[in-house]
């Protein structure tokens, strides 16, 4: 039967990201030309969702609860998902209550509030997500070796097609590249200021999956396809400017390379890891990643250009000083995308600021696989293993009153009461089966 057609008409949703990291939200039918909805009718226990689709009980609203999408009209996506297929038109929204005001259950209000925090002292963030995921095309299966030509060309047009459309809905891509694990990609894009960065997660995410789906194939963003296996993160680079363009993380003559304020910002991350891991691998399965040998990182260290220290001095190329500042930037490992993207940055900014306001000593370099080193050498650098449940993170988190205040208690409530949930519902699966529910729903 023909669909009536109504060609001036449009379907926009009106979306957000939970605390488990799933983007929810509702579709609206409009004329196009109507513009876009300031923002929809939503529920406060949306929220709390797991992701396995079920929720804790009790929880703060029960039954009750109203509030909004408030619609942020910078965000809108509007691309073609092919030439001649359906259009993908979405704007990501904030929370706040029925008057408009932030009722303190927003991650990216919490974002937001750290950015203005650094801003009163002058400072800009910029940052950028570098995401690995797994990819399956139909007849295409695995087998190929990592990083190789092969693997890229078998994927072709899809990665090319991808690229386009990631171009299109603004998120600037910059390298889609074969990963080690067979059936690994990595997506990176340009870095960015405030909170576009972690918009920017999320919509690649949401295309990356959308459009593999329209291929016949399958794409997830889970931290670990196979238990024991290689990893999939989400690593977050991060550099410090001033309100001129200025670069603020690099002095030539600061230890490896880091400025004073860059050393206080990279110890305030270093001194609140374990407790950062509850916002930024927050899922059962991300703690069967966050393993020694596999390049996720297991330590509350830094390192220069060390994969298995949780914060990374990234590489620089060339020797012009003026251009190495500009490069300079520190990459955040212990991420992942079951982690709600807002609470990962809005973690690393906090404790950042927190390091930065209280003048922080650089944190002592860690060059060499940690879990290689005497127990009695990490204890002297004050290094110690990152938590090994979502469980045991949840229990720094709760510990840390820096984050917590800088949450709010609304979100922390919220984040712990999901988590413990989900915890929970996990403890009746092995790791292959975390596995196998994980990599369905990311
Ligand atoms: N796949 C590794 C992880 O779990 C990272 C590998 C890399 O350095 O790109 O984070
Ligand atoms: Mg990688």
């Amino acid at each position: 039967m023909p669909h009536p057609s109504s060609p001036s008409s449009i379907l926009t949703h009106y979306l957000v990201t939970d605390l488990a990291g799933i983007t929810r939200g509702r579709g609206a039918w409009a004329l196009a030309n109507e513009g876009l909805k300031s923002g929809v009718g939503w529920v406060p226990v949306n929220q709390i969702i797991s992701p396995f689709d079920t929720i804790a009980s009790p929880n703060p609203w029960g039954s009750h609860g109203d509030c909004r999408l408030r619609t942020d009209e910078a965000t809108l996506v509007d691309v073609p998902l092919t030439p001649d297929g359906p259009r993908l038109r979405f704007a990501l929204c904030d929370i706040s209550d029925l008057q408009g005001q932030d009722m303190g259950l927003c991650a990216r209000s919490f974002v937001r509030r750290m950015v203005e925090e650094l801003a009163a002292m002058k400072i800009r963030v910029m940052a950028s997500f570098e995401q690995e995921f797994w990819l399956t095309l139909p007849g295409e299966d695995g087998g190929t070796p990592g990083f190789s030509y092969q693997r890229a060309v078998r994927h072709e047009p899809f990665s090319s097609n991808l690229m386009t459309l990631l171009e299109q809905a603004g998120v600037e891509p910059e390298m889609l590249l074969a990963e080690f694990a067979e059936n690994q990609f990595e997506l990176t894009m340009k870095p960015s200021f405030g909170v576009t960065s972690a918009d920017r997660a999320v919509v690649s995410r949401e295309l990356v999956r959308a459009y593999a789906h329209r291929a016949g194939g399958h794409a997830s963003f889970s931290p670990l396809r196979h238990a024991g296996g290689v990893g999939s993160g989400v690593h977050v680079h991060l550099s410090l400017w001033d309100g001129e363009g200025r670069p603020l993380l690099y002095d030539s003559a600061g230890e490896a390379g880091l400025s004073r304020i860059g050393q206080a910002f990279c110890a305030g991350i270093v001194n609140h890891m374990s407790a950062l891991c509850a916002l930024t691998a927050s899922s059962v399965i991300s703690y069967e990643r966050l393993k020694p040998h596999r390049w996720s990182s297991a330590y509350t260290c830094m390192g220069d250009r060390n994969r298995e220290a949780t914060l990374r001095l990234c590489p620089v190329v060339g020797s012009d000083p003026a251009s190495i500042a500009r490069q300079f930037n520190v990459e955040y490992r212990a991420a992942d995308a079951t982690a709600n993207p807002y609470l990962v940055l809005g973690g690393l900014l906090a404790a950042g600021l927190d390091g930065i306001r209280t003048d922080a000593g650089m944190p002592p370099l860690v060059n060499s696989d940690p879990s290689e080193l005497p127990e009695e050498e990490l204890r002297r650098a004050g290094v110690e293993r990152l938590p090994q449940s979502l469980p045991e993170a949840l229990d720094r988190l709760e510990k840390d009153a820096l984050l917590c205040e800088a949450l709010g208690a609304s979100l922390v409530e919220a984040l712990i009461l999901a988590k413990r949930h989900e915890a929970d519902l996990c403890s009746a699966w092995d790791a292959d089966e975390l596995c196998r529910r994980y990599a369905a729903i990311y």
